[in-house]
């Protein structure tokens, strides 16, 4: 049976694969097909140089370019850790390390799901500094300096550690405890604990990272506080954020739930847009808080955890799973760290789905967005303006978006304004 495993795995592994190499190199050569056909694509013409957009295609064969060798890399690191004993031996050093802390079930299962992704982060470190500091830093955009780097990475393992280990604690309890329906409880935990990551997040944990500020008072705030009373949504503040920081790519955001929810602006993006495109922008991030976008993902997300959970609970006694990847019998922390590693075939088949969603969402808010501020323009500049700044990629091959954008492409996106325009 472990062969039936390991087969049912890599068929399932090889075809992702398979699929995601054949759409970047579509797209690669989309684009440079139609870079040979014109100087600017016709609906940047006027809005871009020519030099400006060699330079966003450069910069997409350039990420193409490296996407093939990563996820080589990153695919080979994971047959590695599943297949080349990496996983019986962290599950014995987690042993000895943990027989002696009570209550020492939990304890071996909490270390050894920390060391497993601990193992990850350092074999991904690699494809993770060349992104950062050869690609991102060659076309201008990084702005991570290497101790900032450091310091991000220590932070973001201590808050691991504060938040994990009680998390994983929890849910081994759980799954230890609570008999035939531990896969409810769990359920239940994990939505709990998200439900309070969100507020949380915007108050304790995003302020670690970067500062924010409360945007000072003049045009922009009162225009702001305008447009969100015009809406009919409350906020708990609008904050600068320096996100400069570490890159010139920019964005805005709203996070929270009730009392902690806020409005966050980057201080590149200001830098960047006029008072009026500014205001587009938000507009269509209220306008996704106003049309439930938000809490619709949440539920489809709560949908797939509890089904992966029950599946899991199916699992969770099935010797030949565990023989197969060189554990030697059944355990409940390695039932976890299995679905995890084995949950890419699942999600293959999700990724262009709940793309698909999000962009029918992304439509939906920018439909909003021109419809309260009663004109189209300033969103249609404000995503011109992001494009041509970000150096996006303006002719994406059409399988390749469907499949791995959660954004329509700026050409879409202002088509469709102006069609609901009328
Ligand atoms: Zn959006």
């Amino acid at each position: 049976m472990e062969r039936v495993v390991i087969g049912f795995f890599l068929a399932f592994f090889l075809l992702e694969f398979l699929v995601e190499f054949v759409l970047n190199e579509l797209n690669m050569l989309w684009v440079r097909k139609r870079r040979g056909e014109n100087s600017v694509p016709p609906f940047f013409e006027g809005k871009m140089s020519a030099e400006g957009y060699g330079k966003s295609v450069d910069y997409t064969l350039a990420k193409g370019e490296f996407q093939r060798w990563a996820d080589l890399y990153g695919r080979s690191v994971t047959l590695f850790v599943l297949f080349g004993g990496v996983l019986p031996l962290l599950d014995r050093v987690s042993q000895n390390l943990a027989s002696r802390i009570p209550p020492s079930t939990q304890a071996t299962g909490i270390v050894f799901c920390l060391a497993t992704g601990l193992c990850f982060s350092i074999l991904s470190l690699p494809t993770e500094l060349y992104a950062t500091f050869g690609i991102e830093a060659r076309f201008g955009f990084n702005k991570t300096t290497w101790k900032l780097y450091l310091t991000d990475k220590l932070k973001g393992f201590l808050l691991g550690l504060v938040i994990g280990v009680p998390f994983l604690f929890a849910v081994l309890w759980l799954m230890e405890a609570a008999g035939y329906y531990w896969w409810l409880w769990v359920f239940l935990f994990v939505f709990a604990f998200q439900f309070l990551m969100l507020i949380l997040y915007p108050t304790l944990i995003a302020p670690l990272f970067n500062k924010f500020e409360p945007l000072k008072d003049g045009e922009l705030r009162q225009r702001i506080l305008a447009l969100a009373d015009q809406v009919g949504l409350k906020t708990g503040g609008i904050y600068t954020m320096d996100g400069s920081k570490r890159s010139t790519h920019s964005n805005a955001y709203f996070t929270g739930v009730g009392k902690s929810k806020r409005i966050v602006l980057f201080d590149t993006l200001l830098k960047q847009m006029t008072l009026e495109q500014g205001l587009a922008v938000l507009a269509h991030e209220m306008g996704h808080y106003k049309m439930k976008h938000v809490r619709r993902m949440l539920v489809f997300q709560s949908i797939f955890l509890l089904l992966g959970l029950y599946f899991l609970s199916l699992l969770v006694d099935y010797e030949p799973l565990f023989r197969a990847f060189g554990l030697e019998r059944p355990s409940n922390y390695g039932a976890l760290v299995l679905l995890s590693l084995l949950s890419g075939p699942a999600t293959f088949y999700l990724t262009p789905l709940l793309n698909l969603l999000s962009r029918k969402h992304e439509y939906e808010a920018d439909r909003f967005a021109a419809r309260v501020i009663k004109d189209g323009k300033p969103m249609e500049e404000a995503l011109i303006l992001l494009t041509v700044k970000n150096l996006s990629n303006l002719t994406p091959h059409p399988w390749y978006s469907a499949y791995h954008y959660s954004h329509p492409t700026t050409v879409e996106r202002i088509n469709a304004i102006r069609q609901a325009a009328g």
